[in-house]
């Protein structure tokens, strides 16, 4: 089933020159960017985005770092691919995190662990309607859509 996954990098990544060779390996696997923009977070939008977090201890920290620059939000689409971008990504603490994936290569610390993925369709659902409009996310066919799918 194709999904929509909400992925974003954060400043550290953006400061780090590291966003396009990071949206690349979502475009050589064979993930679409339905919709991409570069944006500094309002605390506001930081607060609502982590609201699950808003008890934990690191959530001051966490809304300074996210706020502290500009992001590039993204909409990504590909079958599975919420938890097939997730696998990409890595775990939270770039410590734990495997060689090979994003994090586990060009992350060291968990507060800056410079991208965020959607983990299911519910929280992919929300983020995507915080960050774009419908008008910002375009649907269009891939050329090589057949030798990314079997059955596209
Ligand atoms: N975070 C942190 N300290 C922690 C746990 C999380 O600074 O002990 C930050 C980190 O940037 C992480 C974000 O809060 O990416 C959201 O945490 P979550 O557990 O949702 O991890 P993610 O889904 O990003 O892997």
């Amino acid at each position: 089933m194709k999904q929509r996954s909400f992925v974003m990098l954060k400043p550290d990544a953006v400061k780090r020159r590291l966003a396009g060779e990071v949206l690349g390996r979502f475009e050589n696997r064979g993930l679409k960017i339905l919709a991409a923009k570069l944006l500094v977070i309002t605390p506001e939008l930081a607060k609502e985005h982590y609201g699950e977090h808003s008890e934990r201890p690191f959530f001051k920290d966490l809304v300074e770092y996210i706020t502290s620059g500009p992001v590039l939000a993204t909409v990504i689409e590909g079958e599975e691919c919420i938890s097939l971008i997730r696998k990409m990504v890595g775990a939270t603490n770039p410590q734990e995190a495997d060689l090979g994936t994003i994090r586990g290569d060009y992350a060291i610390d968990t507060g800056r662990n410079i991208i965020h993925a959607s983990d299911s369709e519910t929280s992919a659902a929300r983020e995507i309607a915080l960050f774009f409009e419908d008008s910002e996310i375009y649907d269009y066919s891939m050329p090589d859509e057949e030798m990314i799918y079997e059955e596209p």
